[in-house]
């Protein structure tokens, strides 16, 4: 008899104890909502949608652990408990592997014993690592919590090319990565200094659906060979930092493997340049890691997460990602690590940044979040590390793009780990909808309307198309993305999507095109423009 996990299905994760209801609303109720928020995906009510795709980031559900641990958020000024079960929380997830400590149970079991709760917690002194703690996170502050990933992307950028200029004005930087997301190019970009993508080659690459449970081949990857030849083309003099980011959200969502993050810590340490991760999906990377490389699928989730880390010198993070939680960032790097030696001229990096942080989010120890944030989020770090809670999202999501493969709808594969993409260009084919007709958005406003479905573009319209130049138009792929939010939504959700977007490929004629009808000139205007869809009669 097959055991328990060879059955081809993933084991059930988890069992609601909350449930919010879902009001009905008419094709026309929406179609009035759609026309008074210029068929805008951004500013259209949420409480009116059946099932909501538009991003991952936040919008998870939280654990009862989690629940648990928020009613012990402290919203003291300064030096909150939060602060202290976070930091060991932090340590604990990047830095130690099998052995974690647990601290967090201190203070969710109502530890009243103070010499215990100053040597475990409060008082006690750490070095060394990604976040310092005691003493030396006052004189050499490494850790920065703050509300988002890019307010974390705002502080180091900024810092760094400050000091950058202070080096020498002269010359251009560049900063690498395996793909951008968009608030990092845009923080990077703002601070003059240049972002570039080096995707890997095979990431368009057709793949075959029924073999998504047997193998991947990790088409989020840094291609190595133009990282070189970046740095040998540019000078090591003008690239202050590379940038792995895991998983790769602009590249479809995909994985990047610990041999590409070894070959990338290889290079890095041959030309002496710190190598950060985005790491705003890194567990969902690592349980691709475990599921898809050589020698790793029997090592724990934990462990690949504490070699992932042991490959790089900092990290910028969303805590909103990975089922983490609904709110929070962060950035962290490696105690007398070469980003803090390199960058530390005249005076120390991390006072520089705290200054910073302190300027923009508030004292240190909370940042610009609350008290019970901080508690649902040093929780949250143990909650997404579950075997059982990892292997039932990423089969969800693989799921999703299976089913609509099966009825021929063009879905990117393999499935990334947080979100399904279509491939508009080969979804169009047949039809007279060109690039810059927006099809991609039509497509959106149609499931909106019809079905109540929300989703997003990221193509021509989200990456303005008919602003850029051919050379980098060619840069842009035409998609249409599906996040899948953590443990909201079940299969009933994924078959009613699924059933929308046959539908309306089978009427893909019927898909109007879409002009801006305000602000084409805006930036970030994927947020804030106005669009008109343009029907035919
Ligand atoms: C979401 C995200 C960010 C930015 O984080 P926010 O919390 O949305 O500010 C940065 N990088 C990647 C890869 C992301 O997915």
């Amino acid at each position: 008899m097959k055991s328990q996990d060879e059955l081809g299905v993933s084991v059930p994760a988890n069992k609601p104890l909350v449930v919010r209801t879902i009001k009905k609303v008419t094709k026309e109720q929406r179609e009035y909502a759609l026309k008074k928020t210029e068929y805008s995906m951004f500013s259209f009510p949420a409480d009116l949608i059946y099932v909501d795709f538009l991003s991952d980031s936040g919008s998870g559900a939280m654990t009862d652990f989690q629940w648990a641990a928020l009613f012990h958020g402290d919203e003291s000024y300064a030096r909150n408990k939060g602060y202290y079960v976070l930091l060991e929380a932090v340590r604990d997830t990047f830095e130690r592997g099998d052995n974690p400590k647990k601290s967090i149970n201190l203070i969710l079991s109502g530890e009243t014993n103070v010499k215990k709760l100053m040597d475990e917690l409060y008082i006690t002194s750490y070095e060394g690592g990604f976040v310092n703690g005691g003493i030396h996170q006052l004189t050499r502050p490494n850790g920065f919590i703050v509300p988002q990933g890019r307010c974390a992307e705002h502080l180091l950028f900024s810092t760094v090319a400050t000091i950058l200029k202070k080096k020498n004005k002269d010359i251009t930087n560049y900063i690498p990565n395996n793909g951008h997301f968009d608030t990092t190019e845009a923080n990077i970009v703002a601070n003059g200094i240049q972002a570039v993508n080096l995707f890997s080659e095979n990431l368009m690459d057709d793949f075959p659906f029924d073999e998504m449970d047997s193998r991947n081949p990790f088409k989020g990857n840094m291609d190595i060979k133009k990282l070189e030849n970046l740095i040998q083309d540019k000078g090591v003099e003008s690239i202050p930092l590379i940038y792995v980011t895991i998983t790769n959200n602009t590249a479809a969502g995909q994985p990047v493997s610990m041999k590409n993050i070894k070959e990338v810590n290889k290079i890095a340490e041959k030309y002496d340049i710190p190598l950060f991760f985005d790491a705003c999906r890194f567990s969902e990377n690592a349980n691709f890691i475990k599921e898809f490389e050589d020698g790793y699928n029997d090592r724990s989730i934990q462990s690949i997460i504490q070699e992932m880390f042991s490959y790089v010198d900092g990290f910028t993070i969303s805590f909103k990602k990975d089922g983490l939680a609904n709110i929070g960032g962060g950035l962290f790097f490696r105690d007398k690590g070469l980003f803090h030696k390199k960058f530390s001229v005249g005076e120390d990096i991390g006072i520089a940044l705290k200054e910073k942080q302190i300027l923009t989010f508030g004292n240190d120890s909370y940042g610009g979040m609350s008290g019970r944030d901080i508690m649902a989020l040093a929780a949250g770090l143990y909650e997404i590390v579950k075997e059982l809670y990892l292997n039932e999202r990423k089969t969800q999501v693989r799921e999703f793009a299976k089913k609509l493969a099966q009825n021929g709808i063009p879905v990117i594969l393999p499935a990334g780990g947080h979100a399904v993409y279509l491939n508009m260009d080969k979804f169009f084919e047949g039809t007279d909808m060109k690039i810059d007709d927006f099809g991609g958005v039509g497509f959106t406003i149609e499931l909106l309307k019809h079905y109540g479905i929300r989703a997003v573009e990221l193509g021509p319209f989200a990456f303005e198309w008919d602003k850029k130049t051919p050379e980098q138009q060619k840069g842009i792929l035409n998609l249409v993305r599906f996040a899948m939010p953590r443990n909201v939504y079940n299969a009933s959700h994924i078959d009613y999507a699924v059933a929308a977007i046959t539908e309306l490929y089978q009427n893909k004629d019927k898909i109007p095109k879409v002009k801006i009808s305000r602000g084409a000139e805006l930036r970030l205007r994927h947020f804030q423009t106005g669009l008109q869809p343009i029907y035919k009669n």
